[in-house]
């Protein structure tokens, strides 16, 4: 595949790499260079071939990870059960030796000072209570909202967190050099912005504030083109040329609804309201995204865009109900956008962070959970972690059936993600792309469906997938100025090691 790239600007800004090699950080490729960096192998007088961005040297600074934190499929265990029933796989603490001696935890200051509590508030909040109410194991956005839920419910709960930061994926941090702000994994947040607890925590009032890309997402192709999602639903039919009218088709009657259609499907069991809206849902949602794509689309690069839509869900698209991913995400960028939160993800943890702890919630940083002595008494538990990660909890005693269905959860795939300080923009070849929030470098359907494939049988793709966001280009608050910070990740099979620096 040749690039969507312009041409390089010969000999412009010749790379750093020693600055880059002392400041890059974060857990590294094994089969990176010496300094963990993806192998930067300056070429051609001075361009690179990480990220095969031919810009004569634009990219400041890289810092290449692995992740098993598949988005989709990595669903997490939450259980909150009550510790004096019978059935509570939790055993009772007024009858556990070893929660009596619970040893008082402290909140981290930083955290709360990062947080802007008033040092006064961080000292009234210190520990604490012999037994709570609940008690939050995990700290990232369905661990706070959980939190936030409980609190409301019920007057003492407290939530522990493993690192010193707060937000789990949902973080951003200066993963390459001072000043350039990365999202460490979430960025892009369509199911943020439209969901209704979120909207309903009022979180503007501490300080979240979103920037809505016009063009949500843009797909290029080889000869250097590209189709785009626009938020108006309209503009984006109208550029699909003859699959206008079939993309309009498809999505009207959700766009129209999807708050109702959301509200039905983020939950774990939909009533059966709005039946109607359902069973159109469900008509299409449930087909494979490939047949759905075919049937509906007469040209390829319709049939392109969905496929990397639908891809989000890291299932072959072949398989059934993998049109859902694809409908809900084209949606979600008409009716809400696929905003990035301003100033980084982080400030979309710190403003949930900020609702609990006004509403009387505690947290405890630094507290790596290992067994049920790490955690004061409570009535009830709450886990936002991931399957394996609950079973290996000591001491929950968790019924023989609930062990082994925690042990048979298959992972998804992971991912391998670089981010970027950039000297400059990427010279996308369409201005369509230099106008887009977030990329899909996938090419064909083909190429997308294979790459997916691959990954799913355990294998690496001969042409990865990519994703790729480019945050800065529309909140300059990320990087000093002038300068730009960009992400781009493929899938990769579960625990591999591959290096795939060069490929994206
Ligand atoms: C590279 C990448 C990019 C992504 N981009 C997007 C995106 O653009 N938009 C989007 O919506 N989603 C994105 N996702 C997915 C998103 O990050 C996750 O869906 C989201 O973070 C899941 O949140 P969570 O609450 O389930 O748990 P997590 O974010 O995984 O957090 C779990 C928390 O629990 C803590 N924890 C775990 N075990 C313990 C323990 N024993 N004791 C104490 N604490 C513990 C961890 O430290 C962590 O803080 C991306 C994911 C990846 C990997």
């Amino acid at each position: 595949m040749t690039t969507p790239f312009a041409s390089p600007r010969s000999g412009a800004h010749a790379p750093r790499l020693d600055k880059l090699q002392q400041l890059s950080r974060g857990r590294r490729n094994d089969h990176s260079g010496a300094s963990g960096l993806p192998r930067l192998r300056p070429r051609h007088g001075g361009r690179f071939s990480v990220g095969c961005v031919a810009t004569g040297g634009s990219i400041l600074a890289s810092d290449a990870r692995q992740s098993c934190l598949a988005p989709w499929r990595r669903s997490r265990s939450r259980t909150a059960q009550c510790a004096d029933r019978p059935s509570c796989p939790v055993a009772p603490s007024a009858k556990c030796p070893v929660l009596r001696r619970y040893r008082v935890f402290t909140v981290s200051a930083s955290v709360l000072a990062a947080a802007n509590f008033p040092l006064r508030a961080v000292k009234k909040l210190g520990p604490h209570k012999q037994h709570y109410d609940a008690v939050v194991v995990g700290s990232s956005p369905n661990g706070l909202a959980a939190a936030i839920t409980l609190r409301r419910k019920f007057p003492s709960v407290v939530l522990l967190k493993a690192k010193e930061t707060i937000g789990g994926g949902c973080r951003s941090a200066a993963l390459t050099l001072p000043g350039f702000v990365h999202g460490v994994c979430s960025t892009v947040h369509p199911l943020a912005i439209s969901s209704a607890f979120f909207r309903s925590l009022e979180l503007h009032r501490s300080g979240l504030s979103w920037v809505d890309p016009e063009i949500p997402l843009a797909h290029p192709f080889e000869d250097g083109s590209a189709v785009f999602l626009h938020r108006s639903l309209d503009i984006t039919a109208d550029a699909l040329g003859r699959d206008g009218r079939a993309y309009k088709d498809l999505l009207q009657p959700f766009v129209e609804r999807h708050e109702r259609l959301l509200s039905l499907l983020l939950r774990p069991l939909p009533l059966p309201a709005a039946p109607l809206l359902l069973a159109k849902f469900a008509a299409k949602a449930l087909f494979p995204a490939q047949s759905l794509g075919k049937r509906t689309f007469a040209t390829q690069r319709a049939l392109a865009l969905f496929s990397g839509l639908a891809a989000h869900a890291m299932i072959p698209l072949h398989q059934p109900a993998t049109a859902a991913f694809g409908i809900i995400l084209a949606t979600l960028a008409h009716a809400v956008g696929w905003p990035f939160v301003k100033g980084g993800s982080q400030n979309l943890s710190d403003a949930l962070v900020r609702c609990f702890l006004e509403g009387g919630g505690e947290i405890v940083t630094d507290r790596p959970v290992r067994s049920l002595k790490d955690m004061p008494p409570a009535t009830y538990y709450f886990f936002d972690v991931a399957p394996k990660q609950l079973l290996n909890l000591r001491g929950l005693d968790l019924t023989e059936h609930y062990r082994r269905r925690l042990a048979g959860f298959r992972y998804g795939p992971g991912v391998y993600k670089i981010d970027w300080a950039l000297q400059e923009p990427i010279p996308w070849k369409s201005d369509l792309c230099r106008r887009a929030g977030t990329i899909h470098l996938g090419n064909s359907h083909a190429e997308i469906a294979t790459s997916i494939h691959y990954v799913n049988r355990g294998e690496i793709p001969p042409e990865p997938y990519v994703v790729l966001a480019q945050p800065s280009l529309f909140d300059h608050s990320r990087s000093p100025k002038g300068r730009h910070t960009a992400w781009g990740y493929c899938h990769v099979p579960n625990g591999s090691d591959a290096d795939m620096a060069a490929f994206i």
